[in-house]
């Protein structure tokens, strides 16, 4: 390991895509490093920033760059499309006179550890002569197939029979990123995620957002090609293994909250008795979706918390009510997955949920909505056996029998089952992320090489 004064010397300014999946992430790797005595920046849109006017974060600086849409972020732009051209625009722009600054400064920055959907972080560190890292956000699974696609080793669209890829299971279309399966879907998208790669081959380190147990065949598959350091799970350290202080919370919600009437309404619950059902910060389920999803929650024997986005907010079945359950706009996920009453974590799959509930021991039923999702929920029941995935019917939709059935699976009858696993896996993620664990050599690594550069 690098002295501690070669360490004060390093400087990371972390550039997050600009979504609360992407943020929070980077933050608690952020934190970590400042924990083994790196300094540690992060950069937000100026206008998350001007939104949400985040207190100061006890372990690591904020800092601002522009995304191009001052006054109304991404739902400014026209198009995902014109968002992502205007970010990598005013995002190179403002990240270059941001590390310009700072030059000869106590504050100068050496390395900038970018977002993978944010290659051009790569461009703007060269030229100034800095170290750059990517920062994969998403399970190592999902990156690898990406991986395939863009160096042509994989094609698309992936219609049938399953697909066998070397270090993952053998997958169905609809195990595949959805974006696989049907390319044409958001196009947008599709570039965004081949376009990590761009130029991976120049980078200095790659880091990924994943824990080595959770996906070693793949890991060691698509290190022969680039080599990896798995840095996760970065979830504050307090549900963890506890070693830095103060590091219980994220800290940078995109929704505040008032979590007192959550936490009370639980702590009113018996233990594993509650439904925890969250879809994330992007997903938008249809009318019909969310109306038999009410209907099975309703039909359920069992207690819900739901969370349901103010925007979501209007597919509800006009007036919806159940005393078995709490609708709430956001939630303290941590605090709540956490809670002795959560009996089982209803998702979407987001890479973080599933990160979030491996390490709270929680059974998952995966409901994925696009993207990434269709994997990790594909990893959930056929890899790591913590839950199952809802089966979708004809007219495309879950019906209110099936999110029953599934309630009843995982909430009773093979719930035993899914405590015993999650336990290996809950043990394993602690292990990586503890003094000596993958996570943490390949994290002291990552800070000896870029003190020494
Ligand atoms: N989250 C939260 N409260 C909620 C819903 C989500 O704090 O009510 C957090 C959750 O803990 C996770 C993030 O938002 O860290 C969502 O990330 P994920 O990758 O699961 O999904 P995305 O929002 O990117 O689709």
């Amino acid at each position: 390991m690098a002295n501690i004064t070669q360490k004060h010397r390093a400087h990371i300014l972390a550039v997050p895509y600009p979504s609360q999946g992407h943020i929070c992430p980077m933050l608690q790797f952020c934190r970590r490093l400042v924990s083994k005595g790196v300094k540690a920046s992060l950069a937000i849109t100026n206008h998350i920033s001007t939104t949400l006017n985040p207190e100061p974060d006890d372990h690591v600086s904020l800092v601002t760059i522009s995304d191009g849409y001052d006054d109304g972020g991404f739902s400014g732009a026209d198009s995902v499309a014109a968002y992502l051209a205007n970010l990598e625009v005013a995002g190179s722009q403002s990240l270059g006179i941001l590390i310009e600054e700072r030059v000869g400064t106590s504050d100068t920055i050496t390395c900038v550890v970018y977002d993978a959907f944010l290659p051009w972080g790569l461009n703007v560190a060269k030229k100034y002569g800095l170290l750059g890292a990517p920062f994969f956000t998403q399970a190592c699974g999902v990156n690898y197939v990406y991986y395939l696609i863009y160096h042509g080793k994989f094609t698309m669209p992936v219609s049938s029979p399953p697909v066998d890829i070397q270090g993952l299971p053998t997958l169905d279309v609809g195990d595949l990123p959805s974006f696989v399966g049907s390319p044409e879907s958001y196009p947008a998208y599709l570039e965004l995620v081949l376009n990590q790669y761009t130029n991976l081959g120049d980078t200095d380190f790659v880091l990924v957002n994943t824990v080595y147990e959770l996906e070693d065949e793949v890991v060691d598959v698509m290190s022969k090609e680039c080599p990896l350091l798995t840095i996760g799970p970065t979830i504050p350290s307090f549900y963890v293994d506890n070693r830095i202080p103060h590091d219980k919370e994220y800290g940078l919600s995109l929704y505040p909250i008032d979590p007192t009437p959550i936490t009370n309404w639980l702590s009113t619950k018996p233990s594993k008795s509650v439904v925890y059902v969250s879809f994330g910060s992007m997903a938008c389920l249809t009318k019909a979706q969310v109306g038999e999803l009410a209907w099975g929650l309703q039909q359920s024997k069992y207690h819900f918390l739901w969370v349901v986005r103010a925007s979501e907010e209007g597919k509800l079945p006009k007036g919806f009510v159940d005393e078995k359950g709490l609708i709430v706009r956001w939630s303290p996920q941590l605090e709540v997955l956490s809670s002795e009453a959560i009996g089982c974590f209803f998702t979407h799959c987001g890479w973080n949920s599933t990160l979030e509930a491996l390490v709270m021991g929680v059974p998952i039923i995966g409901m994925p909505q696009w993207t990434d999702q269709p994997m990790d929920a594909k990893f959930v029941e056929d890899v790591w056996k913590v839950g199952v995935r809802v089966k979708v019917n004809d007219e495309g939709l879950v019906g209110k029998e099936e999110i029953v059935r599934c309630l009843n699976e995982v909430m009773e009858e093979r719930r035993g089952e899914f405590i015993e696993n999650g336990k290996k896996w809950k043990h394993l993620m602690k292990i990586a992320i503890s003094k000596g664990g993958s996570s943490d050599r390949n994290i002291d690594e990552f800070i000896t090489k870029i003190v020494r550069s």
